[in-house]
């Protein structure tokens, strides 16, 4: 059988790629891309001429079979997204999960992601963190998520829509205070690229007063709790405590 290589590609600088995934994108038999035109101007900006077809989330399930077939018959195929490493916040857990389950050799290249990249220039601390993705759209859905995360210890990485930051960090001034240590990688890699750093209040601050601080691609990062401060209460005496003392002298 062939190999599935999982290829990241830049998250905003060109520059990024590695010779490696050069090498795989062009010798594979096809290219699974999310978006195939857009993949397609990245790889005619590399000099690299293949075949291309979509997977994305809606065709995922279906397309999957046919290309494990293809795995079967000895082709191997490159999986690739719009931008970073694949499955992460993109697809491919089908695809890999049918693999895997098929015997067939799964090889990930290492590379860009706007997590790592973020993660490693924000000044929080690193040696634990949990990647929580996008959160929930509605608002009662995202502060519920908000709020099972209040005693986490470990640095809270997300990925943030310039039209929801303004929103996510008044939500998270409501459930965490504004004293929590708080990071909004922007436009990473890129010509804007911009880290604002303090408390919530501070980064919350920050974007409200330059609209420019709303645009573009982002990375939300917040400390995690004190550990020793929370170890005996469940969040939600935590969140009463937090309620009361709101409107205590
Ligand atoms: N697979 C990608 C990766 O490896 O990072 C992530 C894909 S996800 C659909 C896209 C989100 O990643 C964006 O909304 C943003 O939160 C984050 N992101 C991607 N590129 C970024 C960049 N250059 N700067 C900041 N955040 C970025």
């Amino acid at each position: 059988p062939g190999i599935l290589y999982i290829v990241p590609t830049p998250i905003g600088n060109l520059g990024d790629i590695s010779e490696r995934a050069c090498a795989v994108l062009a010798e594979v038999q096809v290219i699974a891309a999310e978006d195939t035109r857009h993949s397609g101007k990245l790889l005619s900006h590399l000099g690299i001429k293949n075949d291309l077809l979509a997977l994305h989330e809606h065709n995922e399930r279906d397309r999957s079979e046919a290309l494990i077939k293809r795995l079967q018959a000895g082709e191997s195929i490159a999986l690739i997204s719009d931008a970073g490493t694949p499955l992460i916040s993109d697809p491919g857990y089908v695809l890999v999960g049918q693999c895997r389950r098929a015997g067939i050799k799964v090889v990930a290249l290492p590379g860009a992601c706007a997590i790592t990249t973020a993660l490693s220039a924000s000044g929080l601390a690193t040696d634990r963190f949990c990647f929580e993705g996008f959160l929930p759209a509605k608002p009662q859905q995202r502060r519920k998520r908000l709020q099972e995360l209040l005693t986490e210890t470990r640095t809270l990485v997300f990925y943030e829509s310039p039209h929801r930051i303004v929103h996510t960090l008044e939500a998270l001034h409501e459930v965490f205070g504004e004293q929590r240590g708080c990071v909004l990688g922007r436009e990473l890699t890129k010509q804007f690229e911009t880290y604002l750093t303090g408390t919530v209040a501070e980064v919350l601050q920050q974007v409200t007063a330059d609209s420019n601080q709303q645009r573009g691609e982002m990375v939300l990062m917040l400390a995690g709790a004190e550990p020793a401060a929370h170890t005996e209460l469940p969040t939600e005496a935590l969140h009463c405590l937090k309620l009361l003392s709101q409107e205590l002298p």
